[in-house]
């Protein structure tokens, strides 16, 4: 049954019994029973969730592919670095059908990369690195996606230093750049379509970002990392790829 059916149906029998001047007492003691077993049965167990997800995995994937995690006990050598939306829609392992040992992924909050800087995004500064030298990943793909909460968030908030959250405006601010170019070139669009606008463009800011990290910079240049934009619309079921030329040459070697 759904929660809110549930919800519901357990209104219903409360509202019965506080009307229960005409019911006899077997019939309230019932009602009584049948409201407890519904709140019982409607509560949500993590504890069983998580064991149900991993008995689900361990039969369906780990124990049908042992050459695969014989392998990946090794080592990993994924093929990509992805940045993601922290958002529950746009698992990249789902919608792009990653398996265990393709993706080396960071997700955080509007799914964007922070320029270079060793004391404010040595998070993200860490999984780039560890990815690019020493995983030596050949593609980073930063995607977007519709509806992203985070990006309306950028859309909406203030272009000034006042903040109503301690960390949440700071961090889409990463997007500022994007966001003055949406709001300069695309006015006679309304706010939903500009947020798509800016969906992508932000997009494109982090992959211009990532080349604010000398060993990415090096390697784009090198053509053993190749960076790409993707934006994942759930709304229609699509999803757009890109590349952009930085017009890097590689370094010259004497
Ligand atoms: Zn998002």
């Amino acid at each position: 049954m759904e929660s809110a059916a549930y919800e519901a149906a357990i209104a219903g029998l409360k509202k019965l019994l506080s009307e229960n001047d005409h019911l006899g007492d077997l019939a309230i003691a019932k009602i009584k029973q049948l409201t407890a077993e519904l709140e019982v049965t409607d509560k949500f167990d993590p504890v069983e969730k998580i064991q149900n997800g991993f008995a689900q995995f361990k039969k369906e994937i780990y124990e049908k592919n042992p050459d695969l995690f014989d392998e990946l006990a090794k080592g990993q050598s994924p093929k990509f670095l992805v940045f993601a939306c922290s958002d529950s829609r746009v698992c990249p392992s789902h919608i792009l059908n990653f398996q265990p040992g393709e993706a080396f992924i960071v997700r955080n909050i509007a799914n964007m990369v922070p320029p270079f800087d060793k004391t404010k995004y040595s998070g993200a500064g860490a999984a780039i690195e560890y990815a690019v030298l020493h995983l030596k990943v050949e593609n980073i793909l930063v995607i977007g996606h519709s509806c992203c909460g985070g990006i309306k968030g950028l859309m909406s908030c203030s272009d000034d230093d006042t903040t109503a959250s301690d960390f949440i405006e700071n961090w889409v601010k990463i997007g500022a750049p994007a966001k003055a170019k949406v709001k300069a070139e695309s006015q006679h669009l309304d706010f939903t379509d500009q947020c798509t606008s800016l969906e992508k463009e932000a997009v494109n800011v982090s992959l211009g970002n990532l080349l604010t990290y000398p060993f990415v910079r090096d390697a784009v240049a090198k053509k053993t990392v190749s960076v790409k934009g993707g934006h994942y619309d759930f709304i229609n079921g699509s999803f757009e790829l890109w590349s952009l030329d930085f017009g890097l040459s590689p370094p010259l070697t004497v």
